[in-house]
């Protein structure tokens, strides 16, 4: 990973403040996934801030799986998340799963009801719920908050062992029902699942909670900043119960920081699953999708969304992030990567009459006027060539610098064109356009004879290599945020556009992921799994920032 200096923000300050005062010699961070699901560009924050930070201050990272409700999770995830955190660049430093700490997890529990800090309680979730109270008004205690210690000791044993029905019994801290945080009532520590975990197998029936279990594997791996989103706010005093309690020799401290926000993106995982589960999408991976295999599949780098989350800051207070800032970090680091060519998406048939038939030639083009570095490619020319259907126009509007009859633009790379006639179709539709060229004129010639108004691109069509193009839309829209419940009724039936157009030759050979710029049309990356040697697809990252006339 390259050493960056990450903006300053509070938590650095804090961090900053430890190493600096001794109290903390190595910062540890981890990121802790639950395998439920895959990773999306608002977990990209948080691994951004925890592998980051901690690289920043000499530190190190771990990435723990958060494990503990097997009805969930499931080792695709597992495979899906490990594989983007790779992909965004990132080295943890060990690979945990909260489920190898069950053991000590269990002789910690122990611990607390051996000092009458926990108890084994038969309430119904339900009831637990009911019984917990609200703002105003204190919870009820349990009617077997007082069992004994040797009691709540083997009930907990026979709870381990299998001998009672989901739900049945669990495990809850005894702290206090009168906490005005509702998180301190007692909560629960285990519950009973008689279910397959995807690593433990059938080894346990009892799990642990969230609210038990991070505590713990977070000071079982030394983390010394445990840095989780706001929502966990209200958590804080039971994690540090949990640590303290349970007699942890590492005492690490929570920070929340507010989670990142993008109107018209779909970041929930409920909501994610739901869109792949009902085929809404086609996939995890879909290009339409936030998630990080999504955004790698549709063509975003790395580097764009690591600048992304370094850009939008850490802070507490939630905000939502225009969506057009992702876009214009990609368009960022594209701008000197990718070669600028030319695709015709939707073609329209040019022919060059006074161009002799048989001729051809090839004309040198640079790849990227921005980069010399990315050097020259050379660019057939012929007599019958393919442009853009929206490059002409019949009756065009004032300020229209593309062809129309009787106008003159300039061909990318090539020469001057001028629209002589119009060859329609039995309906009237304009089917090829006769045109003449200037031999005088091709480019980088120096011609200064007359100026023409209009750029336009094209491809010679005995040398084009078909090609699909797929063109998005946001998902879902409206503005709306991923709070709302209505997201499924929001769906843009036109978030995907496919057209079939052609490319120059010299991108016959692109292969999954490299990445262009079509001139005017915005920036493309060849899909993973639709291109092969036979079949190109090119999938578009975004658009270009320039609006080009009407
Ligand atoms: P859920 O808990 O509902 O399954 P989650 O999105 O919180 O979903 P986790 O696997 O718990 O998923 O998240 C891993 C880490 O990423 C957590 O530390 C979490 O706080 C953080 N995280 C999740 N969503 C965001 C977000 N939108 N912005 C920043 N950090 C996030
Ligand atoms: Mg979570």
């Amino acid at each position: 990973m390259d050493k960056v200096s990450m903006p300053s923000n509070f938590i650095k300050s804090i961090i900053s403040g430890d190493v600096r005062s001794g109290q903390t010699p190595q910062v540890v961070t981890r990121f802790p996934p639950e395998p439920n699901g895959y990773l999306h560009i608002g977990h990209a924050k948080s691994l951004c801030l925890n592998f980051e930070l901690a690289a920043e201050f000499g530190g190190r990272t771990n990435l723990r799986f958060d494990d503990t409700n097997p009805l969930k999770e499931d080792e695709e995830y597992v495979r899906a998340i490990e594989e983007d955190v790779r992909w965004l660049g990132f080295e943890w430093a060990s690979l945990c799963f909260a489920s190898d700490y069950f053991e000590e997890m269990y002789e910690r529990a122990r611990l607390l009801i051996q000092k009458g800090k926990a108890y084994v309680c038969d309430l119904s979730a339900e009831r637990i719920r009911e019984t917990r109270g609200t703002l105003t008004v204190p919870g009820q205690e349990s009617p077997f908050r007082n069992r004994g210690v040797e009691e709540n000791l083997e009930l907990f044993t026979h709870m381990k062992r299998g001998e009672y029905a989901d739900g049945a019994k669990v495990l809850r801290a005894k702290i206090d029902m009168a906490s005005p945080n509702l998180n301190m009532r007692d909560p629960v520590l285990y519950r009973i699942a008689h279910a397959v975990h995807h690593r433990t197998g059938d080894a346990w029936c009892v799990y642990p909670m969230y609210d038990y279990a991070h505590p713990l594997g977070d000071a079982i791996e030394g983390v010394t900043h445990s840095l989780c989103t706001i929502e966990f706010e209200d958590h804080r005093p039971l994690y540090d119960w949990v640590v303290r309690e349970c007699e942890m020799p590492n005492r690490p401290r929570q920070y929340e920081f507010a989670p990142l926000n993008l109107p018209n993106t779909v970041t929930s995982k409920r909501k994610l699953k739901q869109l792949v589960s009902e085929r809404v999408v086609d996939g995890w991976d879909d290009p339409r999708l936030p998630t990080l295999s999504g955004l790698r599949r549709r063509g975003y780098t790395p580097e764009a969304i690591r600048n992304f989350e370094r850009a939008i800051g850490v802070s507490k207070s939630n905000s939502i992030v225009d969506e057009r800032m992702l876009e214009h970090f990609v368009r960022e680091d594209l701008k000197l990567k990718a070669p600028r060519t030319m695709a015709v998406l939707r073609p329209l048939r040019v022919v060059v009459i006074n161009y002799p038939e048989g001729q051809m030639e090839w004309l040198e083009a640079e790849n990227n006027s921005e980069n010399p570095d990315l050097g020259t490619r050379t660019v057939k020319f012929s007599r019958v060539i393919y442009i853009e259907q929206d490059d002409f126009m019949d009756n065009p509007p004032p300020k229209y610098f593309r062809l129309y009859p009787g106008n003159e633009v300039r061909l990318k790379h090539a020469y001057f064109i001028r629209c002589e006639e119009v060859v329609r179709d039995a309906d009237g539709r304009v089917a090829e356009l006769l045109c003449t060229y200037d031999p005088e004129t091709k480019s980088g010639s120096g011609f200064s004879g007359r100026k023409v108004k209009g750029t336009i691109h094209w491809v010679s069509a005995d040398d084009a290599a078909p090609a699909e193009f797929r063109l998005y839309e946001p998902l879902v829209r409206d503005g709306a945020t991923d709070e709302s419940d209505s997201m499924l009724t929001r769906i843009n039936p036109n978030s995907l556009e496919i057209v079939q157009g052609f490319v120059e030759s010299s991108m016959k050979s692109a292969k999954p992921y490299d990445k262009f710029q079509f001139f005017r049309h915005g920036y493309f990356s060849a899909d993973p799994k639709l291109t092969t040697p036979d079949r190109l697809v090119f999938n578009r990252v975004v658009s270009l920032k320039s609006s080009f006339g009407v």
